[in-house]
């Protein structure tokens, strides 16, 4: 249960001053629902209050503090014009300016013959010095309570800065003393302040650079975050190896006639990703491990493998893709080498219904058949197995955490082998699985050629024609991928239909369409089409949807039209679906010229390098984590102070600090301890101080 020192944060944003139902909505929009939402909401720039010249000095275009004598109203004679009320010190006049203001206000604000602190911004007009709206207005006694330098807080329409400002210190003034977490030597190594200092200090910026992520307050406040992270998923972990697994580990004898019966070796570090697997097979733990491999690494076989070795001491195993057109694809690629060596594989998909789908279940609950491939069908309630005992999910970042579990619960003591072939940073991996046990697929299989990436203006497209013209006479199989258009799939779809409907006036019928709209069947057959040899297409026009996956080899051509407008990952995961084969591959970068800077930035990376996790690299760097996979999809973490960028040394750091607090006190029952537990409940991290023993 959440400590009572933290109740007051996680009181509603409503309970502070101010903040009634109405702008409590908004404040949850721009914060979040509570008050340690708001304090985790900080300031991006400031207004600087400190310069206080005499009315003589003060330079027009800056914000200044003015002890001025109030002088002559003068109300407006008519409503567009402004009620002015002059101002005057030793030095000289100023005119305090107010639009559509009701006199009874501006007398009562400003009375005549009194003195007054006012604040805001120094215009001149006409030769005239003027403030207009002046910020604050104050008796000379309150002007101490004016802050020098006001923070400046992300805002939403209907939401001011005076709202905010007066919400926020409320919320501050809540924020209690907490039981130090951080090891002392650590903190006075970086300089930083305690907890409470550190967050007073990152909400009163006295310069520009105090806004910036290495500001040491924000430093202190980002690391909490990362720790509470770190920490929790570490506690999640160490609870998930303890719970009961099962040794798998087999005789080896089927994995090997399958492997003499591939036509080709495993590279390097598929043989090395391979025995990673079985190795933690091989543990009474249960195995959480993650295969990384770029687009056409060779990820299947290696799963396929592994599944062999749950078979080979009589259990079964399960394969779980995310699209239709996959799970037929892994299927392809196991069934045949399977049948060779007698190993009865099942294809589950929500489209197979009738006989042949009942003879599956059927198989698979009486043990006959081994293996299963399937979508996500394969988690419904009556896919039923004798004894599963590895379950491997292929394109991680499309299920949820919660489809995992449910696929792992119809086994007993399930191994996971999660494979992705969207290269996840470093930094990023640690954020969202902590110290997950990883294998990466880091060489192509042999034979690959390396593919000639180019960037061509749109305005050149007849000569790319012409190219593909030639190279279809040479045999080559050409994918047209269309662009994507903002928020519409319908106008995806058209420009995708214009296209083929254009290429069709040159090339005929052998211009096929794939797009996310179409029938699953519509999609396999068009797809099959271009695939085979002699299928009928050999131009295949697409919208994104053939991204994930598909594997026809004898794709040696594609043109990604406006490829502009395609972030990173997405282009290479496009371009990998060619230099598949032993043929060399050529990439058309179709833009739209003049290119914006990080649009020319892309392009020149996808160009470089073929390598899936440079790539990921360089599109972190240009586009910050939290939109880099799309980060509700991807079900990696948001952070609220923590910036990946900027940050990324800290992380690694917590992921360190986190192994020596569990090292020496795994159930966080000491002094340190203690306070720990408070931090992952500030950070909302409840889920994981469940696994820790209470006390
Ligand atoms: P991924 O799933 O990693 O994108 P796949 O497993 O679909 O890649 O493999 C891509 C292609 O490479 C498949 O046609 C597969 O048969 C082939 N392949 C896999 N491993 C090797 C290897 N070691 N040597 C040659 N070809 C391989
Ligand atoms: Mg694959």
């Amino acid at each position: 249960m959440r400590p009572e020192i933290l109740f007051p944060l996680f009181a509603p944003v409503t309970a502070l001053p101010g903040i009634g139902p109405r702008l409590g909505k908004l404040v949850e929009k721009v914060a979040g629902p509570a008050v340690v939402d708001l304090l985790w909401h900080l300031p991006a720039a400031l207004i600087d209050r400190r310069y206080a010249p005499k009315i003589a000095e003060a330079t027009p275009g800056r914000i200044a503090t003015l002890t001025v004598k109030i002088g002559k109203h003068e109300p407006a004679h008519n409503p567009r014009r402004p009620y002015k009320v002059i101002c005057t010190d030793e030095t000289g006049a100023l005119q305090l300016v107010f639009f559509n203001a009701r006199a009874d206000w501006v007398t009562k604000l400003l009375p005549p013959d009194e003195v007054r602190v006012v604040s805001g911004r120094i215009d001149s007009f006409q030769g005239v010095l003027q403030m207009t709206h002046p910020d604050h207005v104050v008796t000379v006694e309150e002007a101490a309570s004016l802050q020098a330098v006001e923070p400046v807080y992300p805002l939403t329409a209907g939401l001011t800065l005076k709202i905010v400002n007066k919400a926020m210190r409320a919320a501050l003034a809540r924020a209690p003393q907490l039981p130090e977490w951080q090891d002392a030597a650590w903190l006075a190594r970086n300089g930083w302040q305690g907890w409470l200092a550190a967050l007073m200090a990152a909400h009163a910026p006295e310069r520009d650079a105090d806004l910036e992520p290495l500001a040491a307050s924000r430093q202190r406040l980002a690391y909490d975050e990362l720790l509470a992270n770190q920490l929790a998923l570490a506690l999640v972990r160490a609870h998930q190896r303890k719970l009961a697994g099962r040794a798998v580990s087999g005789d080896g004898t089927l994995r090997n006639r399958a492997l003499a019966a591939l036509p080709y070796r495993l590279t390097q570090s598929q043989q090395q990703a391979l025995a990673d697997i079985l190795a933690d097979m091989a543990e009474p733990q249960r195995m959480l491990r993650l295969l990384q491999g770029d687009v056409g690494s060779g990820k299947t076989v290696v799963a396929f493998l592994a599944m062999l070795n749950a078979v080979e001491t009589g259990a079964q195993a399960a394969l779980m893709a995310p699209t239709e057109i996959l799970a037929r694809q892994h299927f392809q690629t196991i069934e045949p080498i399977a049948e060779k060596i007698g190993v009865r594989v099942a294809l589950l998909t929500g489209r197979d219904r009738g006989k042949s789908r009942q003879a599956a279940l059927d198989g698979l609950a009486d043990g006959t058949i081994a293996i299963a491939i399937g979508t996500h069908a394969l988690f419904q309630d009556e896919v039923a197995f004798d004894d599963l005992a590895l379950a491997v999910v292929d394109e991680q970042h499309r299920f949820g955490v919660h489809q995992r579990v449910t696929l792992a619960a119809k086994g007993r003591a399930v191994d996971m082998l999660v494979m992705t072939a969207t290269p996840i940073p470093r930094t990023l991996m640690l954020t969202a699985y902590g110290d997950l046990d990883a294998s990466r697929l880091t060489e192509k299989p042999a034979g690959r050629q390396p593919i000639d990436t180019r960037a061509v203006p749109l305005d050149r497209i007849a000569e790319v024609i012409d190219g593909i013209e030639r190279a279809l006479k040479s045999g080559a199989k050409v994918y047209w991928v269309c662009p994507l258009v903002e928020e519409s799939e319908q106008s995806d779809l058209a420009a995708a239909a214009e296209r083929q409907a254009e290429l069709k006036g040159r090339f005929d019928e052998r211009v096929g369409l794939v797009h996310g709209r179409m029938k699953g069947t519509d999609k396999d057959r068009a797809m099959e089409r271009f695939a085979a040899r002699d299928g009928g297409t050999d131009i295949l026009v697409a919208t994104t949807v053939i991204e994930v996956g598909v594997d026809v080899p004898a794709a040696t051509v594609m043109v990604i039209e406006h490829a502009e407008r395609f972030g990173l990952a997405q282009l290479h995961q496009l371009r990998g679906r060619i230099g598949r084969g032993a043929a060399k591959s050529t990439c058309i970068l179709l833009y739209q010229a003049p290119l914006s800077e990080v649009a020319r930035a892309r392009l020149q990376i996808i160009r470089e390098t073929e390598d899936g996790f440079r790539i990921a690299e360089e599109d972190l760097k240009l586009r910050g984590a939290g939109e880099l996979l799309g980060t509700r999809q991807s079900g990696l973490p948001e952070f609220r102070m923590a910036d990946l960028a900027a940050h990324g040394d800290l992380l690694a750091a917590a992921r360190d600090d986190v192994k020596l607090i569990l090292e020496r006190d795994a159930d966080l029952m000491d002094e340190r301890g203690r306070a720990l537990r408070t931090l992952l409940y500030l950070f909302q991290r409840d889920a994981a101080v469940k696994n820790l023993r209470s006390g």
